[in-house]
């Protein structure tokens, strides 16, 4: 498989005009092959509006083809065996091991959806049938399903080079609804990014369907980001990645003259609360437990756990102790890229500079480049809450331990939080009627709340909940990873009248595809 360095817009691969990306292994800052050219204004317009041309036909392709394509991009992710395998690991400096589970990921969302697409649920279809002869007036036939919101703009994620990017989450969901894709791809893996992209266009070609299903952009300096935001072709956009990138796009979706939908998943420091009984009874444990999930990956993940809430008490001054000693042993890891290396150093400088935190510990120092040394800091409730500096993301292996003077103190740093993708409680018996307490409090924080285990680490199933309130994400109604992610790309329609002749076949008198209907307020067998 080669790497050309075009743009893939439908089935063409056309070369770009703008300042070329070249992808920097981050382990040793070399420049990787091909240049990527960037797209233009002209290369959206281009692309979207073969996403438009393609939309009427796609979003009624039968179920099963639709889920035969999602299949297909699957299969052919796969065949690209060690070539992407390497070109990953290249680009984004992560283990092998990460990223060959990381590929089992992609193709098993791929999958997932193509299961959810097959049982039809997603059309969600309510039938109210008519009562001609009620009093004192009739009711109409009325029907309702699911339509697929539009051509949506997917931007890949950085830490996650392949279940966040070209065929990730977004583009699954979106593909799954009905939707076709136009993604920018992120500049630090072009290269995974075309080697996904051909796979995907090879299996737009495979199952026979307009070619503007999917197309795969580049681009530097936002001129493709913001025009692909601001095309009206394009009626959603999924995104990962920093706070500031979120804003700025969900801020361009709502000026445009028809305002769309953003869903950013941006900024979660993931709180852990740490309760006492839990602390005294497995202490050790805990502290394991924690500097495994800090440390993993580099802290590269949106549920890295940056924040640890505790009350005071010997207890926690041994979490401290044995953390900040776990914490020394840690090996330097190499970063995504620079730019998040240089992010990582600038948020954990303006934290030891802040004289409301402390350095309990740093990591092993660096043997190479873009390399995260992990940091453990301390401070107290009091400092926690008069100072917003404290609850910043920082990217990386960082934490912050919060020491609390009472159970109110730790209700107060709870409610003092900003929105928040999870939320997990370590507690045993003895704690169960203080986490009560502040149940109710993470529930209006926390898209997740999980109980003795860690946020990192999240499962693609139909109950997971990858979201939360602002900052973790623009649209806390939503979830971006797990089965319920298709409902982003959705909208209702409602038929009156209509003869069974025209009707969508999932709305037809008959039920052809055997949905399980909410059919006159009552759900079928
Ligand atoms: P990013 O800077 O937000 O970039 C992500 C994508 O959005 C890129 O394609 C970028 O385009 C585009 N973009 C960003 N700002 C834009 C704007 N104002 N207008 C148009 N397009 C824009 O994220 P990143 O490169 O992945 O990492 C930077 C920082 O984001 C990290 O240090 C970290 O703090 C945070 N981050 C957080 C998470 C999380 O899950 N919480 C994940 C990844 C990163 P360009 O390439 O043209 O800039």
């Amino acid at each position: 498989m080669t790497l050309t360095g075009n743009l893939l817009i439908g089935q063409r691969a056309v070369p770009g005009s703008r300042d070329a990306i070249r992808a920097i292994d981050p382990a040793s800052n070399q420049a990787l092959e091909p240049a990527y050219a960037g797209g233009t204004a002209e290369h959206v317009a281009q692309a979207c509006a073969l996403a438009w041309a393609a939309f009427d036909a796609y979003r009624e392709t039968s179920l099963e083809q639709r889920a035969h394509f999602l299949d297909t991009i699957a299969s052919q992710i796969e065949a690209l065996g060690d070539t992407l395998i390497d070109r990953v690991v290249a680009e984004s400096g992560l283990p092998k091991a990460r990223i060959q589970g990381e590929r089992g990921r992609t193709c098993g969302q791929l999958r997932t959806f193509a299961r959810v697409v097959r049982s039809g649920e997603w059309l969600d279809v309510r039938v109210d049938n008519a009562q001609p002869t009620r009093q004192p007036l009739p009711r109409a036939d009325l029907r309702q399903r699911q339509v697929a919101l539009g051509p949506v703009a997917v931007f890949g994620a950085s830490n996650f080079p392949l279940a966040f990017s070209v065929a990730g989450g977004d583009t699954a969901s979106a593909l799954a609804a009905g939707c076709p894709v136009v993604v920018k791809a992120h500049g630090a893996h072009p290269g995974t990014s075309e080697l996904v992209g051909q796979a995907v266009a090879r299996a737009v070609q495979l199952c026979d369907l307009p070619e503007g299903v999917f197309s795969l952009l580049y681009g530097a300096g936002r001129e493709v980001g913001m025009a692909l935001v601001r095309d009206p072709r394009i009626k959603a956009v999924g995104f990962t990645g920093s706070r500031s990138g979120g804003i700025a796009l969900c801020q361009a979706a709502q000026a445009r003259p028809e305002p769309i939908p953003v869903y950013a998943e941006m900024s979660s420091i993931n709180p852990v609360f740490l309760f006492d009984a839990a602390l005294q009874a497995r202490g050790e444990a805990l502290t394991q437990g924690f500097v495994a999930s800090l440390t993993q990956g580099a802290g590269q993940f949106c549920t890295n756990p940056g924040l640890v809430i505790a009350r005071q008490g010997p207890a926690l001054q041994r979490f401290i102790a044995n953390a900040s000693e776990q914490v020394r042993q840690a090996a330097a890891q190499t970063m995504l890229t620079p730019g998040i290396a240089d992010a990582y150093q600038a948020g954990v400088g303006a934290l030891a500079d802040n004289t409301n935190a402390e350095v309990a510990a740093s990591g092993q120092p660096q043997h190479g480049p873009n390399q995260c040394q992990a940091q453990l800091f301390v401070t107290n409730a009091v400092a926690f809450l008069s100072d917003p500096a404290l609850q910043a993301e920082v990217f990386g292996a960082a934490s912050l331990v919060v020491a609390c003077d009472s159970d109110e103190q730790v209700r107060q740093v709870a409610e003092h939080l900003e929105g928040q993708l999870t939320a997990t409680l370590h507690l045993d018996d003895g704690d169960i009627e203080r986490a009560r307490e502040l149940v109710p409090t993470l529930e209006r924080k926390a898209g997740r709340i999980l109980v003795n285990g860690w946020p990192t680490g999240v499962e693609v199933c139909d109950a997971m909940v990858h979201g939360g309130p602002f900052p973790a994400t623009s649209d806390a109604r939503s979830t971006s990873v797990g089965t319920a992610a298709i409902l982003r790309f959705l909208r209702p329609v409602c038929y009156q009248d209509f003869p069974d002749a025209l009707l969508p076949v999932a709305l037809q008198h008959g039920n052809p595809l055997q949905l399980r209907r909410l059919l006159d307020g009552q759900r079928e067998a």
